[in-house]
């Protein structure tokens, strides 16, 4: 997983967490704040205990729907209806009891009232959609480049392969140390990058590369994915020589490669191979290595 799809799995797991906050919220104070339906004559004598402060009186045509709070007991709500003939008689009669009363119309424009049971829904849909937005405008993009290298095997130089010196009797031929696996591991990194080639940022012409550790190359093609904004997800490659056995030596390689490109050796795949005595690979006279790197971006 690169950092994009860590933060959008972030940000999922945030929205779920809040919308998981506000239905427990919403629920809690349902739970918390119960609704009476008290019959005329007990809500007067809730009136007259002075266990009512303030009633919301809602108009329609015929009736009148008064709602509002108990102050004892505490978090419970009351709610009933009375006809419009005994509006006048009870107004009077909370006036005297000193109780807030506020008019209002039950087809008016509390809106919010009105949407505030929904409000769980509301929030669902809102941050879904900005998933959704935030997921389109900034997809994940998976690109993948192909690095190929060979070099020439003499005697009297060191064989390093993977960032690894192997012991043999020969070794490459080359400016740097010749390292054929992270020569074409680089130009796979790069071209899948769209980012020229080993060549570009390391001439073989440039005496600060002269019999440089190319481990070196893969360290500043990090930085350039970096730049770029790209992230590593696999590489896979073959390795082809005669001799020496490569394949004891690859877990080593794995992570001297991985270190130098900073992750994990999981995401890197070799493989060994001969060339069954054909050609110059065959007869011992040169190395050669493919590589498929695989990269994703943020
Ligand atoms: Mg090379």
């Amino acid at each position: 997983m690169n950092s994009s799809s860590a933060a959008k799995t972030i940000l999922f797991l945030l929205v779920i967490a809040f919308i998981g906050l506000v239905f427990f919220t919403s629920t809690s104070d349902i739970s918390r704040t119960r609704v009476d339906q008290p019959s005329f004559s007990e809500f007067m004598a809730k009136v007259d205990a002075g266990d009512i402060k303030e009633v919301i009186m809602y108009l329609s045509a015929n009736s009148y729907e008064l709602q509002g709070e108990y102050k004892n007991p505490a978090n419970r709500r009351f709610q009933l209806t009375i006809a419009k003939e005994e509006a006048p008689g009870v107004t009077s009669a909370l006036r005297d009891k000193a109780v807030q009363i506020k008019i209002k119309d039950a087809h008016g424009s509390d809106w919010i009232m009105l949407l505030l049971p929904y409000l769980p829904l509301i929030l669902i849909v809102g941050f879904s959609f900005f998933l959704f937005r935030v997921m389109k405008t900034n997809p994940s993009r998976t690109v993948t480049g192909i690095g190929y290298d060979l070099h020439r095997l003499a005697e009297g130089r060191k064989l390093i392969v993977g960032g690894i010196e192997l012991p043999f009797d020969k070794g490459p031929v080359g400016h740097s140390d010749g390292d054929v696996l992270a020569h074409a591991l680089c130009d796979g990194l790069l071209g899948a990058a769209g980012l020229g080639d080993i060549g570009t940022h390391f001439p073989d012409t440039d005496p600060q590369w002269k019999g440089a550790n190319s481990l070196l190359f893969l360290e500043h093609a990090k930085k350039l994915l970096a730049d770029k904004n790209f992230a590593i997800e696999h590489i896979d490659a073959v390795v082809i020589t005669e001799k020496p056995k490569l394949g004891p030596h690859f877990p080593k390689m794995r992570e001297a490669l991985a270190k130098a490109l900073g992750v994990s050796a999981d995401k890197i795949h070799l493989k060994a191979k001969t060339n069954e005595g054909v050609d110059a690979i065959g007869r011992g006279e040169a190395i050669a290595a493919h590589v498929v790197a695989t990269l994703s971006s943020r």
